[in-house]
């Protein structure tokens, strides 16, 4: 018998795989994925994407658990800040469904979906690559013209190919707890948590999906379970909410890279979303570009099966596009990360005071101009804003008068590097 070799394979099917392999459906039924997942899209995440994600992607309303037009944020002297744009900068999403919905689009194009099975490795040959994958009963192997590899931050199998995996320093810890509130509505919006408490560069957060389910994390450099515990102690005292001890032991842990590898590619092989490092530096969201990511993907690949031809040379034009549409973001958005998560809590008191409490620098920062989605460009809109300066320029205190100048010069110092 003629073994079958498929056009491509996804490997994971998170966001990026559940991404890559509906728009596959669209070309080919040649396909699999491969997910050693009971639940598809089940990984730890709060599920919030931003407007451009939404716009560019659609999304089944009823998979909305919460339009994010309010935010209240709360500065280390435990000031709360109530922010709200006229329209929603953000969505609270079911994220497993999100998931779930795409790859059900692409099982309906007959796209083969094959699920509690994990890839164990992947053999490239000249004309084809071998997919290995087991569960505790079997080990069987696919064979196909290219791969996704949309596996997250499980990307051993990268080891396989001439690429150097991701660098433990630039991998975020992220901690959350899901929980049911006794009391329906006790918290009704999302809410950010800055300063020290949240270890190095880290913050923390609650966010309602339903009206008795809250999310409560952190993110940090630092360890984020021991961080969390405390961070839920505080919102157990401030809200009123009951958390058992029994309850803790649900907290889930889980990284975000937030650099991209150096090569997203190689002979037969694209690889996507978190497996590639490809997210939102400044709040480690990965979902957005996860989606930009699979996509090129998918278009490099049908380039590929257009021509018949996978090597390296064809590959890297997923690299050169990505680059193209997010690799100045991602650059930026670290060097941005380190700025804004440089400022000592003082100072964090003083500025969140200076501006949030401001109503014109509120309505800036919430208008069309910041983006939930472009972190670096909404911050340049806003500290390039003629109004924004005459503000801080008018500021009796020197740190807050010397602020906009000096973040401009580290903004200009960014964009030459
Ligand atoms: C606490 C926390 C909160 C977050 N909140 C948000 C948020 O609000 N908004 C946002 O945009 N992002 C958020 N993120 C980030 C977001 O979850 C990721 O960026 C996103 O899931 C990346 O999607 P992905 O498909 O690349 O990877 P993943 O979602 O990790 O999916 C990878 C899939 O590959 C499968 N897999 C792995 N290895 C194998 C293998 N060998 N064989 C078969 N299958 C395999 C896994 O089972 C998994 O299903 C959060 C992350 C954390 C940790």
């Amino acid at each position: 018998m003629k073994k079958q070799v498929l056009d491509c394979v996804v490997v994971g099917g998170g966001p990026a795989g559940a991404r890559a392999i509906y728009e596959l459906s669209k070309i080919t039924p040649n396909i699999a994925l491969i997910d050693y997942r009971e639940t598809l899209g089940d990984k730890l995440c709060t599920g919030i994407i931003g407007i451009e994600c939404v716009e560019k992607y659609g999304i089944d309303k009823n998979i909305i658990y919460q339009e994010a037009d309010s935010a209240d944020i709360i500065n280390p002297a435990k000031d709360i800040f109530h922010l709200k744009s006229e329209k929603p900068k953000a969505y609270i999403i079911d994220r497993v469904q999100y998931v779930q919905n795409l790859i059900n689009q692409a099982k309906t194009n007959n796209a083969k979906i094959i699920q509690k099975y994990r890839v164990t490795g992947i053999n490239q040959t000249e004309d084809e690559v071998a997919i290995s994958f087991s569960n505790k009963e079997e080990e069987k192997v696919i064979y196909s013209k290219s791969i996704i590899l949309a596996s997250g931050l499980e990307n051993k199998l990268i080891n396989e190919f001439n690429i150097s995996p991701l660098k433990k320093e630039n991998i975020l810890n992220g901690s959350q707890l899901k929980i049911k509130s006794k009391y329906p509505n006790v918290i009704s919006n999302t809410k950010v948590f800055i300063g020290s408490n949240y270890g190095f560069q880290g913050f923390g957060w609650i966010v309602p999906t339903s009206n008795d389910e809250l999310l409560i994390g952190v993110l940090t450099r630092d360890k984020s379970k021991k961080i969390i515990t405390e961070f839920i102690s505080l919102v157990t005292n401030k809200y009123n909410i009951i958390i058992n001890e029994s309850d803790k032991k649900n907290i889930k842990s889980w990284g975000i890279p937030i650099k991209p590898l150096k090569k997203t590619y190689d002979n037969r092989l694209l690889i996507v979303g978190d497996a590639a490092g490809l997210v939102k530096p400044i709040t480690g969201g990965g979902i957005y570009y996860s989606q930009i990511s699979a996509e090129i993907a998918v278009k490099t690949i049908k380039n590929a099966l257009k021509i018949n031809n996978f090597n390296c040379v064809v590959m890297a034009n997923y690299q050169k596009e990505w680059e193209k549409q997010i690799g100045d973001e991602i650059n930026r958005g670290n060097k941005l990360r380190d700025t804004l998560f440089g400022f000592e809590d003082n100072m964090l008191n003083h500025l969140t005071k200076f501006t949030l409490s401001n109503k014109l620098i509120s309505k800036i920062l919430l208008s069309k101009s910041s983006s939930f989605d472009n972190h670096f460009q909404s911050f340049a809109n806003f500290i390039t804003n003629e109004k924004i300066n005459n503000l801080f320029s008018k500021s009796k205190s020197d740190s807050i008068k010397t602020l906009i100048p000096n973040l401009k010069k580290k903004f200009l110092d960014n964009l030459r590097n």
